[in-house]
């Protein structure tokens, strides 16, 4: 007698949530049942196997993008700080202005990469 079923093996998933195995959002490439962790160890409770729960491309690039701006977030930060010093000792009006407003395009940007490091759904409040 098989025991194979056709669709996602209910009891055997009921059992696992019983056990304290949480179900996942993510299904099972192969047979496309939703997947199950539990103890750390993601499995399908259909084939039984364990499955390396590998981060969709977008959630990747996302780290990636945010390491980036981190860079970039450090770049500025150093600019700011350079041009603080010149606007604390610049006496020339016209160098004055200048700094200024490089001061704000700075600030401009700054605002923008922190802004995208936020991620959408995130935008509105500024933390302080
Ligand atoms: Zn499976």
């Amino acid at each position: 007698m098989q025991e194979r079923e056709k669709g996602p093996p209910v009891r055997r998933m009921a059992e696992l949530i019983k056990s304290g195995a949480t179900m996942l959002s993510e299904n099972c490439p192969d047979c496309k049942v939703p997947l199950f962790r539990l103890k750390g160890e993601v499995f399908c409770p259909n084939c039984g196997r364990r499955v390396l729960l590998v981060r969709s491309e977008e959630e990747v690039a996302g780290a990636a993008a945010t390491v980036a701006l981190t860079g970039v977030e450090e770049t500025i930060m150093a600019r700011i700080t350079g041009l603080n010093e010149r606007l604390r000792t610049e006496t020339d009006p016209e160098e004055l202005q200048r700094l200024g407003s490089l001061l704000s395009m700075w600030l401009d940007i700054l605002g923008k990469v922190r802004s995208l490091k936020a991620g959408p759904g995130r935008t509105g409040t500024a933390a302080p």
